[in-house]
């Protein structure tokens, strides 16, 4: 038994924890711990974080502190670079081991090595996706290269998902040398137009573990989920999609906790569209994740999987005026305007959105994933690239990228205009 330190990535959460049950099990005393990076701006000129994530990161961790305190511990604020202050820490406690979840990109992957480099020993779970990718039926190195091969070979070879483990009810000791170390607080929430399809500003959509779960059941024991398969492609309201993914993200909510209450439901009130077709985006998520440990850096280089694409090029102008909602494309700016207000936005206008700035303006698909990192609150670093990826056409995506005309995407999803009057673009 030792002193231990558990850094919370992108796993705010207490139930379905496979990393911090391994800790909580071996540690005599444990420090679970946050690191708090100085804010920088990207080689696009955008910030890293943009306002609504910050807010959305004071609510996850200030949910996380609630619930690590109502077992005897705390959540701790480590203020900087994580390969400096856990280092730091780790000496300050006599400890030699941080257990975290691992999290397969480039940026991350770095963070656990200079960890290592560190002297430190890093134990990672890879515990954000359905399966344990040892128990697939491909090495994941031969991951299929287009996604609906992937669904049938899981479906053939009759894969499940995990089970979700239940929620810690206990966790060792926080440790008696620690330092005095700040908690988490709330980071202010700029206003949020009335409309906004995810209004995490109001106490049912915080993005902390309690109100996942609680909007999980609500959701599962609801009528809309029936509707979903009919409805996932709408653009305004808190209805027409699961809204699952901002606690994802945050890992305030496990994605098998969310396959088993699918399962649950289909159990109660028999099968439907509406299950079906979720569990099918979830399978999506799961791909992209996949696609990070078989290819790796390799999807963050210029060209993606794709060795022909041209080298894109960067209009700083023009990237600009698709940020602020000001390309002079009546749904294009609806949805630009909609993501800088809410820090959310529709998949169908994510697609759109992102074409435009690619096939339209003719810009890197890097910048435009940059931008949407700095907005959204459920970002998530496999759906983000993998996304921006396929519609670039520098994916696994057979058909070679997605154009989307977005008059015609106006006239079928917004055929009276009322999503671009609510933005003010109509
Ligand atoms: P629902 O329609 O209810 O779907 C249920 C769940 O399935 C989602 O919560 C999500 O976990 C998963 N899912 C659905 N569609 C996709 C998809 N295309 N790719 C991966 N998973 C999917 N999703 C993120 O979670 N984080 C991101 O950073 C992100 N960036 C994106 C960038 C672009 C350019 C595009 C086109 C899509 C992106 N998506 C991202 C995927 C998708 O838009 C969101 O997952 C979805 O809109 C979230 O809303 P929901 O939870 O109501 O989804």
């Amino acid at each position: 038994m030792s002193v231990m330190i558990y850094w919370f990535r992108q796993d705010a959460r207490l139930h379905d924890a496979p990393a911090l049950r391994w800790a909580a099990e071996r540690a005599s005393a444990l420090c679970p711990v946050v690191c708090l990076p100085p804010e920088s701006t990207t080689r696009w000129g955008v910030p890293r974080l943009g306002p609504h994530r910050q807010a959305a990161r004071g609510q996850t961790w200030l949910g996380l502190d609630a619930s690590l305190r109502a077992l005897g511990s705390r959540l701790a604020v480590l203020h900087g670079e994580p390969a400096q202050a856990l280092p730091a820490l780790a000496r300050q406690l006599g400890a030699d081991t941080v257990v975290c979840e691992r999290i397969a990109a480039p940026e991350e992957d770095a963070e656990v090595a200079a960890l290592r480099a560190a002297g430190l020993t890093v134990r990672e779970h890879w515990q954000s996706g359905l399966f344990e990718p040892s128990a697939l039926p491909f090495a994941v190195a031969d991951l299929p290269k287009v996604f609906s091969q992937f669904r049938q070979q899981l479906s053939r070879a009759g894969c499940q998902p995990l089970a979700p483990l239940p929620a810690l009810s206990q966790l060792p000791p926080w440790p008696a040398a620690a330092p005095a170390l700040p908690g988490p607080s709330e980071a202010p929430c700029p206003p949020l137009a009335s409309g906004c399809a995810f209004p995490y500003a109001l106490p049912a959509w915080r993005l902390d573990e309690a109100a996942g779960l609680a909007h999980l059941a609500g959701y599962c024991a609801g009528e809309d989920i029936a509707r979903y398969k009919a409805t996932r492609n709408g653009l305004s309201g808190t209805a027409y999609s699961s809204k699952f993914s901002p606690w994802l993200a945050c890992g305030a909510l496990s994605v098998r906790q969310v396959w088993a209450a699918l399962a649950a439901r289909d159990a109660e009130y028999g099968v439907s569209e509406g299950t079906e077709w979720l569990r099918f985006e979830l399978l999506w998520r799961e791909y992209f994740r996949l696609l990070h440990l078989a290819c790796g850096r390799q999807l963050y280089g210029v060209s993606g999987l794709n060795p022909q694409a041209p080298a894109p090029r960067h209009h700083p102008a023009s990237y600009a005026r698709w940020c602020e909602g000001r390309t002079g494309q009546p749904l294009v700016d609806a949805a630009m305007r909609e993501l800088a207000a809410s820090g959310y936005l529709s998949n169908r206008l994510r697609q759109v959105a992102a074409s435009y700035l690619l096939h339209e303006l003719d810009d890197d698909w890097r910048a435009g994933a940059a931008w949407f990192e700095a907005q959204l609150v459920d970002y998530d670093v496999y759906s983000n690239q993998g996304n921006w990826l396929y519609i670039a056409g520098r994916g696994t995506d057979p058909r070679g990228g997605r154009r989307f005309n977005p008059d015609k995407q106006a006239a079928e999803y917004d055929a009276d205009g009322a999503y671009r009057r609510l933005w003010g673009t109509a």
